[in-house]
């Protein structure tokens, strides 16, 4: 089945005796057993899986075209079952941009049980000597967050290989719609479904995907259910629901990000626009050979002072000044002053989550903030 078929079926189980179309929201915490003291609706207990849970995780991993998932509470609850999987002590490399929650979790909760580099993964021979005896595993995001640099899939999954290194990509800016890791060489890809599959700014979740079942992934299973860092059945019913649309709506986040690359791109007041759907973005082919589209993220940096970003950002009347990204309304913000003193982002950058509404209003709004 085609992707568009696959998100509105694949996580709708329903077999209610009452013949409901859309699944239910299964509450009860506990399943009952038949009396040969097996269970027979296949659960036992919401914290080890929930029916709301199991139709996220099979949707999401049809989706991803890999052979299992499994949800978590946020995007970096599902990170962070990754490095517990690991074994103390292991090495990780990991995307000098990595998206500031998960670097910062690396870097505070991880201190002193995992080492990690964080390395430019554009440049593959650095990644290449950065590779050490205890290291485990290669973090990649991509398209990164917030300047949109773009990390060669396939080419960092060979040197993985060669290496005996796992490989974990960050698919949340650009979807399954756009970009299929496990099929450029990743064996885990990871989302924050807060955002585009969620779709709607109302839901915080995270989910991991595995190409194959191999005894790492049985570890991060047990990390999921033993840890107990699981979404609730409604928040697995809500983003279930935001799912059923994600083709229709990253086809229209990348329509509109594309007429506003071009229209920032040529405006005097602007610097530069970081989008890898322009052909002047540095990694625009490699971005073009590995994804379909490029995704509604996008940042650009203004010429002059932080005051004059932030001026900007606070003119805008359609876009609203907040944090996250994916949902359907269109979103700025200021970056650097987000991240903290140690970031490497512009201080003249935003970062704009470009939403649905119609692009004349979306370009007039920049305009007139501009
Ligand atoms: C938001 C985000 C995360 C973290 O997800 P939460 O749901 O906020 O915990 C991780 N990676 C990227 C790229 C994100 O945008």
């Amino acid at each position: 089945m085609k992707i568009e078929t696959i998100a509105i079926h694949e996580g709708n189980k329903s077999d209610s005796s009452d013949k409901a179309v859309i699944q239910p929201i299964t509450l009860s915490t506990t399943f009952e057993r038949g009396r040969d003291g097996n269970y027979p609706g296949g659960h036992i207990y919401t914290r080890a899986s929930n029916p709301n849970r199991t139709s996220l995780e099979n949707v999401v991993a049809k989706l991803e075209q890999g052979t299992d998932a499994a949800a978590f509470s946020s995007g970096n609850a599902a990170g962070s079952a990754v490095f517990q999987a690991l074994e103390p002590g292991s090495h990780i490399i990991a995307p000098e941009d990595m998206y500031h929650g998960l670097r910062n979790l690396l870097k505070q909760v991880y201190a002193g049980v995992l080492e990690v580099d964080f390395v430019d993964l554009t440049n593959q021979s650095l990644v290449r000597e950065s590779v050490k005896e205890n290291t485990k595993l290669i973090w990649i995001e991509t398209p990164s967050n917030p300047l949109l640099r773009v990390t060669d899939i396939s080419g960092i999954c060979s040197i993985a290989k060669e290496m005996n290194v796992l490989v974990c990509c960050d698919n949340t800016f650009a979807t399954p719609v756009f970009q299929l890791p496990l099929n450029l060489g990743a064996d885990l890809v990871m989302h924050s479904s807060t955002k585009y599959m969620g779709g709607h700014s109302d839901v915080l979740g995270g989910i991991l995907i595995t190409k194959e079942l191999t005894p790492f992934w049985s570890k991060i299973r047990d990390v999921q259910t033993l840890s107990g860092a699981v979404p609730s059945p409604f928040d697995c019913y809500m983003i279930v629901r935001g799912i059923k649309t994600l083709p229709y709506r990253m086809r229209g986040h990348a329509e509109n990000a594309r007429r506003i690359a071009s229209f920032l791109d040529a405006h005097p007041s602007v610097d530069k626009v970081y989008y890898p759907g322009l052909v002047q973005h540095e990694m625009h082919e490699v971005a073009a050979s590995q994804m379909s589209d490029f995704g509604g993220m996008m940042s650009f940096t203004i010429h002059g002072s932080e005051e004059k970003a932030r001026d900007t950002a606070s003119k805008l009347k359609i876009f609203t000044q907040a944090t996250s990204l994916g949902g359907v309304e269109s979103l700025v913000e200021h970056r650097a002053s987000v991240e903290g003193p140690d970031t490497k982002t512009p201080v003249n950058l935003l970062r704009l989550s470009v939403g649905l509404e119609h692009i004349d209003d979306l370009i007039a709004d920049l305009d007139q903030a501009l």
